[in-house]
């Protein structure tokens, strides 16, 4: 029998992002004990990285704004994909959200008036996005911790959780290990919150941290939940391009939201040749009305100018750059260029510091001074757990998720900003639908079988005892190249298959990893139990982008070029386990009700 410690909580919560965390407050706000577990240090989380900003439709800068066109450009920019539910629930909530962060003590850029300060977005038809500089991720985790941790959650550092446990079909538990020195740890409960963030580090180039290893998709997946529209893969599509050792990093939207301008190697400004049809009347026209809005938005006046090209939907600039490179007008690194130099420099350091030194400290390049080199990066998934809108519970009884892990939201394409809102909406949900799972369970603690126990340790300690076993740190490479070549930007029916085709191949190697040393300090052990959780959503991408024929969003389609809103506009596709095998279905979409369809048949949604 294996030596582990033992914890006991009514709720568990897996993860201390911004979801995480506020699903935590949320369920020990109604008296619960609460457990929070993460992987690295709190504070370290994903969340903190975020720089642009928040998006809620305070309508403090542009008083058009309201709950129904964010609601409105949510379910255009996931191309009508999303759980319209969640977008509504979304919309409608997060300017309390946002609210409720500055009460518990974050704090904003101001507006002249003293109110929040909003800035511009793709894909957000008015000011929406709440910041703080470009660190607003920072301030949200800062506030957020400081209320969990004085409300009395407890919290589980370092701590990697690598099965749950069930009692029959409910959740009894989780099983896992502090990463310092290996020592097993159960946590026995009748709730589960996962909130472990995406899947990047399936990807070579990504803006994503060591922590996105997909773990709360897999853990989901083996304990019986679905997985929802995996096809759909977020790349940036500004990332830095140079130097080798931080390509990926991300390059805020906000720069284009305060009027950065990309150019191809040739200087031409390309994004008007990329516009959908569709939205082309919500841009500007020519450089003189995009220039005009820089200015009124610089100057805070009220202008008529649309706002730029540089501002359309993450997908479509991210396709557009890469189409770009590929046609050989691309820059000596392999981007395109992205210009703020010719604003004041100092307002570009006030409003983007975090960039600034980014780029000085790590590229030697002064981004007041010339432009910077960019190109797509793995950014989100907007794939996920399968959740019920209202409550955030997964189809297994007790296991709820929320933030990035969780689907629907964001349908086709995230739009920048509505991560760390959902995060809040949906985390806040998340928790108070564990507490009120939980409360319902009463005294009734589920049961946990050791027999599940030593079946977990078992598997962690396998490779260890591996000798001669395949380098965890190879399989992970073969994977991104596998990722990379055959399911990325652009995807075709035979490299799909061949990628499909490479992924079992892999699998094979992933059962027979094994590791030198022992559990003490060591990440090559780590990696091997990661593999595991990395390639169920590698397979779920993949089998998810086989199966859907048309582009849509982020899933673009050679050989399917068009959208097709008769067939695939009407289903999500769906990954769950069968056996040894993934089974892929295609779920009908939940039907949006009249009331909210009307917004899309009228110009503007009327709103109070
Ligand atoms: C550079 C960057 C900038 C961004 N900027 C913005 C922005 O401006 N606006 C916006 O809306 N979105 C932005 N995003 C996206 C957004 O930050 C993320 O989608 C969001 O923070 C995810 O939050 P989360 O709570 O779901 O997960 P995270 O914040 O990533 O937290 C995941 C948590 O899960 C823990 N964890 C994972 N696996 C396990 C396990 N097995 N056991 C225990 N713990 C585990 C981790 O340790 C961590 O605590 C940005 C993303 C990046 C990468």
């Amino acid at each position: 029998m294996a030596n582990y410690e033992t914890h006991e909580h009514d709720v568990i919560v897996v993860g201390a992002g911004g979801a995480g965390l506020r699903a935590a407050i949320e369920a020990s706000s109604q008296g619960l004990s609460v457990g929070l577990v993460c992987k690295s240090l709190l504070g370290k989380a994903h969340t903190v990285m975020a720089e642009g900003g928040i998006a809620a439709a305070l309508a403090n800068v542009d008083a058009q704004d309201g709950w129904e066109t964010h609601f409105k450009d949510t379910m255009n920019g996931g191309k009508m994909l999303n759980n319209w539910r969640m977008a509504q629930l979304h919309a409608q909530e997060a300017p309390d959200r946002v609210r409720e962060l500055e009460r518990w003590g974050a704090v904003f850029d101001r507006t002249k008036e003293g109110r929040i300060l909003q800035r511009a977005f793709g894909g957000h038809k008015w000011k929406r996005l709440c910041h703080v500089g470009d660190r607003t991720g920072l301030e949200m985790i800062r506030t957020l911790q400081d209320r969990g941790v004085h409300q009395g959650i407890n919290v589980y550092m370092e701590c990697t959780i690598s099965k749950l446990l069930k009692d029959g079909e409910r959740i009894s538990g989780a099983f896992g290990y502090f990463r310092e020195d290996g020592r097993y740890v159960l946590f026995k409960t009748k709730a589960v919150v996962l909130a472990t963030g995406g899947v990047g580090k399936i990807y070579p180039v990504t803006s994503n941290s060591w922590e996105y290893t997909a773990d709360g998709h897999a853990l989901a997946y083996e304990a019986g939940a679905d997985l929802i529209d995996m096809e759909f893969v977020q790349f940036h599509p500004t990332g830095m391009v140079w130097p080798p050792g931080v390509r990926g990093l991300l390059v805020t939207e906000g720069v284009r939201g305060e009027g950065g301008i990309l150019r191809n190697s040739k200087g031409d400004r390309f994004m008007w040749k990329y516009l959908p049809e569709a939205t082309k009347h919500e841009f500007a026209a020519d450089e003189k009305e995009a220039q005009e809005w820089v200015s009124a938005t610089l100057e805070g006046r009220k202008s008529e100018a649309r706002r730029p090209p540089e501002l359309s939907t993450r997908d479509n600039v991210a396709r557009a750059i890469y189409t770009e490179v590929k046609e050989g007008r691309g820059t000596e690194h392999g981007g395109v260029f992205l210009d703020i130099s010719y604003l004041d420099a100092d307002r570009v350091k006030k409003k983007l510091p975090s960039m600034y030194h980014q780029f000085k400290d790590l590229a030697d390049v002064d981004i007041t001074a010339g432009p910077m080199e960019v190109g797509p990066t793995c950014h989100y998934i907007m794939g996920g757990v399968r959740v019920d809108a209202d409550t955030a519970e997964s189809l297994v009884p007790g296991l709820f998720a929320a933030g990035e892990c969780a689907g629907g939201m964001h349908g086709a394409n995230r739009l920048g900003g509505n991560s760390l809102s959902d995060l809040v909406v949906f985390g806040r949900r998340a928790g108070a639908g564990a507490a009120e799972y939980a409360k319902k369970l009463g005294a009734s603690q589920p049961t946990v079988h050791e027999r599940d126990i030593d079946a977990a340790v078992e598997e962690l300690e396998a490779p260890l005892s591996r000798t001669g076993g395949k380098n965890p740190y190879d399989v992970q490479k073969k994977m991104h190249e596998i990722m990379s070549t055959y399911v990325g930007i652009f995807r075709d029916e035979k490299d799909m298959e061949t990628g499909i085709a490479k992924l079992e191949e892999l699998k094979k190697d992933i059962a027979e990893v094994g590791v030198a040393g022992s559990k003490l300090y060591n990440p090559g052990w780590h990696l091997c139990r990661d593999l595991k959780n990395m390639i169920v959503a590698a397979e779920a991408i993949a089998r998810s982008a086989h199966s859907r024929k048309e582009s849509r969003g982020a899933h673009s389609r050679l050989d399917y070029p068009n959208t097709d809103k008769e067939k695939w506009g009407k289903v999500n596709t769906s990954c769950s386990k069968d056996g040894d095998k993934m089974k892929l279905e295609h779920t009908a979409l939940p039907t949006m009700p009249d009331d909210l369809r009307a917004f899309f048949e009228q110009k503007e949604p009327a709103h109070a």
